[in-house]
């Protein structure tokens, strides 16, 4: 058996059965040499004590490890973020997103009593060990990322509310240094607003048993599944700034948002490799879309979603590389999300797009994927071939070019800049679609059609008249 745990962090021992099991390490590579065999039916508990001083973050939650750091009021507050990177930063564990604990997960944390610690899913257990030590326990009983495991300790304080939502009673608990109690509960006025559009567009909450959870953290955000990392400053925007320039991105909160889209895309739905991490990043990007949609209308929707595009760089595709622990780029944000607004207009039909997003989730549920997974599953409840689509707009970081000329009763258009055989469908702004190719086509036009002839913008491609 393989298990990961990174330097400095080291393992003392291994205990399966009450006896010692042999390993080598090989860097941050431990193999566990079991003796015997593990009979299929058995759940065994293997034992794995460790110890160090784990690496500190640098820049959290960019360049993870922990986090000890000094609230406002100088009393301490830790935490960890440590995606990318890899929870065998912290504790050994079989650090690949391909396999998730079927059962969940639990996570004790023995702490100062002065201090509250929080952690994913519910308090199953609080007991006084004796010199001012407390014991608290938390515990997830659905599959979670490793990297989503995360102790928050602080002075918190805590409130909850319980919402009906669509599978009933959804808990719905924050936890917030005490002096941000104020700021905390009109800021979190809107997760009510959130779940309520999520659960529409996407399907229940994946972890009802576990319940929704926003927990204050020193740093500004992470998806860690329901126990949600937010740092925003209790601001709307990003850290008080809107991504989108469009107006749309100060009217909520970037971080309360985001991360909690995480819970369906990346938690519930979480990639086999990080190189297609845009399916997290994507998706979830697109949350936004969604929920500007759902707070103030389809136009405002369109108009943050293309607002975004202005900070694709294209330099790079945005899958990484496969099986070397090797993320996709920066514009599998704003990319991938520009991917997922053009598969809506291809679909053309809001309600069938939304049925697509709630059967995505429950397909998936609590499961693991790969692109293809995904373009599989497009292509075949859509009866569109999304092939090419995905080859262009996630393999090359050429944006399609619609090259059209003007003829005296009509237009010559094509495709140029794409991928061999891409043959994407396209609605004009006057409503109407056309079906360029690579190969030259011409419509017969008005002089008026002629002169208002235009690509619907909520496509991401370039147009370029030529003479
Ligand atoms: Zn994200």
């Amino acid at each position: 058996m393989q298990i990961d745990l990174q330097k400095p962090m080291a393992i003392d021992s291994v205990i399966y059965r009450n006896h010692p099991v042999p390993y080598t390490r090989d860097g941050n590579v431990y193999m566990l040499n079991f003796t015997g065999k593990i009979a299929d039916q058995e759940t065994p508990t293997v034992i794995i004590y460790f110890s160090g001083k784990p690496r500190e973050a640098v820049r959290a939650p960019w360049d993870g490890g922990w986090i000890w750091t000094k609230d406002d009021l100088g009393r301490p507050w830790m935490s960890v973020a440590c995606q990318g990177l890899g929870a065998s930063v912290w504790y050994p564990c079989k650090d690949h997103q391909s396999d998730e604990p079927d059962k969940g997960a639990s996570l004790t944390m023995i702490i100062p009593d002065t201090l509250v610690g929080v952690a994913n899913g519910r308090n199953i257990e609080n007991k006084s060990i004796g010199n001012g030590l407390t014991s608290t326990t938390w515990e997830v009983i659905n599959p979670i990322n490793n990297y989503n495991l995360i102790p928050y300790i602080g002075k918190y304080v805590h409130w909850g509310e319980a919402f009906k939502c669509e599978k009933g009673k959804l808990d719905c608990d924050y936890w917030v240094l005490d002096y941000e109690l104020k700021k905390a509960k009109v800021q979190f006025e809107q997760v009510p607003k959130m779940l309520k559009c999520f659960e529409y567009w996407f399907g229940p909450y994946p972890f009802y048993e576990d319940g929704y959870k926003l927990v204050q953290s020193p740093y500004l955000g992470m998806e860690h599944q329901s126990a949600v990392a937010y740092g925003n400053g209790f601001k709307n925007g990003y850290l008080g700034s809107d991504l989108s320039r469009s107006g749309w991105g100060l009217k909520w909160d970037y971080i309360l948002i985001h991360e909690s889209g995480h819970e369906w895309f990346g938690n519930n739905i979480t990639t086999k490799d990080i190189a297609d991490m845009w399916v997290h990043e994507g998706f979830t990007n697109y949350s936004e879309t969604i929920y500007t949609h759902c707070e103030f209308g389809l136009e405002a929707g369109n108009e943050y979603e293309i607002g975004l595009r202005k900070s694709i760089a294209n330099d790079k595709p945005i899958i990484g590389h496969y099986n070397v622990n090797n993320e996709g780029i920066g514009d599998m944000y704003y990319k991938g999300s520009a991917l997922v607004h053009t598969i809506r207009q291809l679909v053309n039909d809001d309600e069938r797009f939304r049925t697509l997003l709630r059967n995505m989730n429950q397909l998936f549920w609590h499961k693991t994927v790969t692109t293809q997974d995904v373009e599989l599953y497009f292509n075949k409840k859509t009866g569109i071939n999304f092939t090419k689509i995905f080859d262009q707009y996630l393999r090359t970081t050429q944006i399609p070019v619609l090259e059209y000329k003007v003829n005296v009763d009509g237009i010559e258009y094509r495709w140029t800049n794409c991928v061999k055989g891409f043959d994407m469908k396209l609605r004009l702004t006057n409503g109407g679609w056309i079906a360029p190719t690579e190969v030259w086509q011409s419509i017969q036009l008005t002089a008026d059609e002629i002169s208002k002839f235009d690509a619907d913008p909520n496509f991401y491609i370039t147009t370029k008249k030529i003479k």
